[in-house]
């Protein structure tokens, strides 16, 4: 039996690839993608490969026609917050389009198990620090939005197709492989992280803080970073979860520890030993002040433990990776 792993050429998507023939080189993992924003290079080179795009139900079909497929992993979304508030309705169409055509696809093909990767952004303003599932789900941002639209299209289809489900919702993924061979690659790049080391890369001349105003120890948001290889663990336990009959569910997975933006950008100078110019820039539409996670329910239920879990440690594989790969794959 197969495992498909649907946007396995992007970021968390091909480390969880990764992880999955790093665990069982005996599995099969397929991935399919259709590189819009993935990277071929990315896809580890023992999975197969297929170039779909999952609003394209017949290319499903045929998949699942060919591939004994026990379980799913979708990552395939449109990821930017920014982004999402200038093109909702390419949001609603990707996410939530696209979401709905795979688990059509899934239900035909009967199968059962799907893990879905979901996003803080689903808290939006938070109520409480650490956030923990059961919170209020009121989102600041259209990307947050149709992904609690997803999470809720699961749990409905649940009952009526016998689909089970875990939703992951990650609070801020960081890092690379600790090989070196993959890594983080957007174009544009938006994320924090990444954007911070195109500094000592030559890439940009500085950095734009979004927003010097909120209610934070030094007036810039906070967010939990965790490591890359720790979300695509998640997702393995996740799935044998599902496999041995668990319920479907949602899960949070962070370090529980906040940084500010400045913090992050003062470990990326003693990481890189370079200095990083910063400016202050308007807030972006959106941004909730703070996002830190509870994960004690994936840590009890999943059994996860994050191996990465120190900011320094998340930046030193993040600029292994871009200090060699400067140009992305
Ligand atoms: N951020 C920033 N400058 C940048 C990119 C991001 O100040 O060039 C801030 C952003 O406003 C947010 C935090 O860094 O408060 C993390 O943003 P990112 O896009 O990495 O992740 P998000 O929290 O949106 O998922």
């Amino acid at each position: 039996m197969a495992i498909l792993v649907v946007g396995g050429a992007g970021y968390i998507g091909s480390h969880t690839v990764y992880a999955l023939l790093e665990q069982d080189p005996n599995c099969t993992v397929i991935v399919a993608d259709n590189l819009s924003t993935g990277h071929r290079r990315a896809v580890h080179p023992k999975a197969k490969f297929y170039e779909l795009d999952i609003h394209n139900r017949a290319a499903l079909d045929e998949l699942f026609a060919q591939e004994q497929v026990e379980g799913v992993i979708h990552f395939a979304a449109s990821s930017q917050v920014g982004e999402s508030m200038e093109k909702p309705l390419e949001y609603y169409a990707n996410n939530l389009g696209g979401t709905t055509t795979l688990l059509q696809a899934m239900a035909a093909a009967d199968v059962r198990h799907i893990v879905f990767s979901s996003t803080a952004a689903v808290y939006g303003e938070p109520q409480n620090i650490p956030i923990r599932e059961d919170d209020p789900t009121i989102p600041t941002n259209c990307y947050g939005e149709t992904k609690l639209a997803v999470e809720r299209m699961l749990a409905w289809a649940k009952g009526a197709h016998d689909l089970n489900y875990v939703a992951l919702r990650y609070f801020n993924a960081a890092g690379a492989h600790i090989s070196g061979e993959i890594g983080e690659v957007h174009n544009p790049e938006t994320h924090l992280v990444p954007v911070v080391l195109q500094v000592p890369n030559g890439k940009r001349p500085g950095v734009s803080v979004f927003g010097e105003d909120y209610p934070t120890k030094d007036g810039t948001c906070v967010r939990d970073y965790i490591h890359v290889t720790d979300l695509a663990d998640a997702h393995i336990l996740a799935l044998k979860y599902l496999r041995n009959g668990g319920t479907s569910d949602v899960f949070n997975l962070g370090n529980g520890v906040g940084f500010t933006v400045k913090e992050v950008i003062e470990v990326a100078k003693d990481v890189t030993a370079h200095e990083i110019p910063v400016t202050t820039a308007p807030r972006r539409a959106g941004d909730p002040a703070q996002l830190v996670a509870s994960s004690e329910k994936a840590r009890t239920v999943l059994g996860w433990k994050p191996c990465y879990d120190s900011l320094t440690t998340i930046v030193e594989t993040a600029w292994q990776w871009h200090r060699t790969h400067p140009d992305g794959f």
